[in-house]
């Protein structure tokens, strides 16, 4: 088997092969295409808006690892100063300066936060971000959202107990009962459901955790009300509002998704926010920030314990850093705004010919569309709307060359390199598929 040459597999036969030495023959679940079915593309390049499979085809891809390809694929400045950093040494283990020029960049562009820490994945950000909540309150007690993801920390993978009065269960097997016994889950976008859990448990909740538009659940805003009592409710009841910008930070606005709130809620900021994806550039890291007094909780200053072996790699920071120094060019989020909002309507208009129902939404890079005939405001929702018909289509689009999530509690991503043309063509594909 080792002696095959790779270039000459299949998706097929890769798939196959990785299944023996791999579980499920993915590192990360999703990859698998379970939710859809069909063979997982085993990709062997990208460049710019295009990957390319293991058998040559190539594709638009509207995943972008993700989120974090924000520039494209082999964007030549993110390139060049990868190369440069490689150069220099992989990893220290000791400080350097470029970690500050991130934490520097970072936090120009991010009000709310006067100092960040840098970690290598989104999850042990939210994880940190935890722990440090806990550790500055004092308390034990979280909330959060169903359909939000915070990545695979034990004390987040937790659905609803059974009401309010009670916390919730494991949504995987080893996470034993115990530890998510303080997590409550509460319905996303119900402004009376925060209000009683509040009324219940307030002087035990160390935070709420939340993602401002929800890209676990495809794409789903959290309301402009909803936002704001968790806001008041939080500083009523002395709470921490944690923001996981994973996803939406540096992807739906240059400012993520706390600017476009504070812009409808006069003085809005979270206390914790947490970034990865698009800061990392396609590079491990992540990171979480706040104001000073609660970052100076953390370790080496304060009781809060929390560290990395490759925090703060030198390789992946150059890459975060030249991919913000992009992003913050003037009129790059005006161009991917305009670009992404293309594609979500000639999506949505290819679906009104095809008399199929469907609705789209987007802000920045971000977007999403339901087979459904409004948007839905949260998880129960979201799985509510047509599995079927977004499954056929998913794989109509992929024989067409075109890459979207392979789930339908997904979100996609447009990147600064997908053109008008690309675009067109993706429409057209849809136009075509739906009909189909
Ligand atoms: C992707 C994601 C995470 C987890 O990040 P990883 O780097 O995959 O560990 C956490 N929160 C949100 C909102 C995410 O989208």
């Amino acid at each position: 088997m080792s002696t095959e040459l790779s270039h000459a597999s299949t998706n097929a036969q890769l798939f196959e092969r990785a299944q023996k030495v791999i579980p499920g023959g993915v590192n990360s679940p999703v990859r698998a295409f379970r939710a859809v079915g069909g063979t997982p593309r085993f990709i062997k390049s990208g460049r710019g808006p295009y990957i390319v499979d293991a058998e040559g085809k190539r594709y638009v891809d509207y995943i972008g690892s993700w989120g974090p390809m924000i520039l494209g694929h082999g964007h030549p400045a993110v390139l060049e100063a990868v190369q440069k950093a490689a150069l220099d040494g992989f990893s220290f283990g000791a400080p350097t300066e470029r970690e500050i020029e991130l934490a520097e960049e970072i936090l120009s562009l991010v009000p709310s936060m006067d100092q960040v820490r840098l970690v290598s994945s989104g999850t042990e950000a939210a994880m940190s971000a935890l722990r440090l909540a806990r550790g500055a309150t004092g308390r034990s007690k979280i909330v959060k959202f169903e359909g939000c993801y915070h990545g695979h920390a034990d004390a987040l993978l937790v659905k609803a107990g059974s009401g309010l009065a009670t916390f919730g269960h494991p949504t995987s097997a080893g996470v034993p009962p115990e530890v998510v016994q303080h997590t409550l889950v509460l319905e996303y976008n119900n402004v009376e459901q925060i209000e009683e859990a509040f009324a219940l448990h307030g002087p035990g909740i160390a935070c709420v955790m939340i993602e401002p538009i929800a890209g676990n659940m495809n794409f789903v805003r959290a309301s402009v009300p909803f936002m704001k009592r968790i806001r008041e409710l939080c500083t009523q009841h002395g709470a921490l509002f944690v923001f996981d910008e994973v996803m939406t930070g540096f992807r739906v606005a240059l400012g993520s998704a706390q600017s476009l709130y504070a812009k409808a809620i006069p003085g809005f900021e979270p206390d914790i926010s947490v970034f990865g994806k698009v800061i990392g550039g396609g590079m491990p890291l992540a990171a979480f920030g706040a104001k000073r007094a609660v970052m100076q909780q953390l370790a080496p200053l304060g009781p809060v314990y929390q560290a990395g072996t490759l925090s703060g790699n030198p390789v992946a920071t150059a890459c975060g850093l030249a991919t913000l120094r992009e992003i913050r060019k003037p009129g790059f989020f005006e161009a991917l705004s305009a670009s992404t909002r293309s594609l979500v309507d000639g999506l949505v208009a290819a679906s009104k010919a095809a008399g199929v129902p469907m609705v789209g939404d987007c802000e920045g890079g971000m977007f999403g569309f339901f087979f459904a005939d409004q948007l839905p405001q949260n998880y129960n929702a979201v799985i509510a709307t047509d599995k079927e018909r977004f499954n056929r289509f998913f794989h109509a689009m992929l024989d067409r060359g075109v890459y979207f999530a392979p789930a339908l509690y997904e979100a996609g991503f447009v990147s600064a390199a997908h053109s008008p043309a690309d675009i067109a063509a993706t429409c057209a594909a849809a136009a075509e598929s739906l009909r189909g």
